[in-house]
């Protein structure tokens, strides 16, 4: 920061305006920055299930966003911050783009990719190793041809002949102009410390966006709908479709207490049984489990009530896609 000694904010008018702008939003500070504070936004891309939510959990160091075998997990665009020295990384996280259904809540599932990417300092554009298809390819014609990309082969540790990513490596870059081809395990702890450096010379000299403590720009209620999502996810296996979603009806605080209730809107009668499950067993566990998290995340004691209801058709309806937080 410039130290111009004739500028110096001392009377009152000047504290007032100082004032004002502390209280304008975190787009309006001021552009000089901190002394040495660097701070870049980053994209997280690729389609579903290659490892994206995984990566930015592990690029915050905690677990933010959620993950399952299931693909379309992750859907809403979600920012995971990690502040090192004086860098910070701002990490968004997006949906993998859908291809295969063209209803309400995929349309809506683009458009929060297409806007994630479009201001970014840099892109991790997310790949199982060894491979590239029509879903991969769709999304890689999305990223804007200015914005340096990392390519990102994720889930290494699966790759046995080493020597045979080659010919797909060659084939990769003639796709895209890469700035740098990073082949790595999400899940580990060296890789992601790596990843961490190969950021950081994109990070542009400017103020930090979000205080050096803060790990997402989420609320614990948004975080909590996630979390029941994730359980549900989990302990349902392939035969829920991915189109039930959750809902938080309640959020308190009352001290050390959160009080939360949760819906599961789920498509059909059936899938109802299945959330449920036998004498209310499977409920019974995505609540605990769920309960459980949200008590380590927010550090106090957490009462969940969870509730089943069937909207049949949500996911092809806009106005419900809206109703339920997806815009
Ligand atoms: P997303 O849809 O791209 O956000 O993918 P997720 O982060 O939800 O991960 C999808 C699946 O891949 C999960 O089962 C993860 O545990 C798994 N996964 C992610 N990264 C790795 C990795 O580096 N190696 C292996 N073996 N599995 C991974
Ligand atoms: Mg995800």
């Amino acid at each position: 920061m410039s130290t111009e000694p004739s500028s110096p904010a001392q009377s009152p008018q000047d504290l007032e305006a100082m004032l004002a702008q502390a209280l304008t939003s975190r787009a309006a500070a001021p552009a000089v920055p901190a002394q040495g504070q660097r701070c870049g936004l980053i994209a997280i891309v690729g389609k579903p299930n290659v490892g994206k939510s995984t990566l930015l959990n592990a690029l915050v160091g905690q677990k933010i966003s959620i993950t399952s075998r299931k693909a379309q997990t992750t859907r809403h665009r979600i920012t995971g911050i990690r502040t090192l020295g004086q860098a910070q990384y701002v990490f968004v996280d997006t949906p993998g783009f859908q291809t295969r259904h063209g209803n309400a809540l995929n349309r809506s599932l683009n458009k929060t990719v297409l806007g994630a990417v479009g201001d970014v300092d840099l892109v991790l554009f997310v790949v199982e190793a060894g491979q590239f298809n029509l879903a991969d390819a769709k999304v890689l014609g999305l990223l804007p041809p200015k914005v340096p990309a990392l390519l990102i082969a994720n889930k290494f540790d699966q790759i046995h002949r080493r020597s045979e990513l080659a010919p797909w490596l060659r084939d990769m870059q003639a796709r895209h102009d890469f700035a740098e081809f990073v082949p790595m395990s999400a899940k580990n702890a060296k890789d992601i410390e790596r990843l961490l450096g190969l950021c950081d010379k994109y990070l542009p000299e400017q103020p930090w966006m979000y205080g050096a403590d803060e790990l997402t720009d989420r609320s614990e209620r948004f975080m909590a709908a996630e979390i029941v999502r994730e359980k549900l996810f989990r302990l349902t296996g392939d035969e829920l479709p991915y189109t039930s979603t959750v809902i938080i009806d309640k959020y308190e605080e009352e001290g050390n207490l959160r009080r939360i209730a949760a819906t599961i809107v789920v498509e059909r009668d059936n899938h109802k049984g299945m959330v449920i499950g036998d004498k209310g067993e499977k409920l019974k566990r995505i609540g605990t489990e769920a309960r459980q998290e949200l008590e380590s995340l927010t550090g106090s004691k957490v009462f969940l009530e969870i509730w089943v209801k069937v909207r049949s058709g949500w996911a092809d309806d806009d106005a419900r896609v809206r109703a339920f937080g997806y815009e």
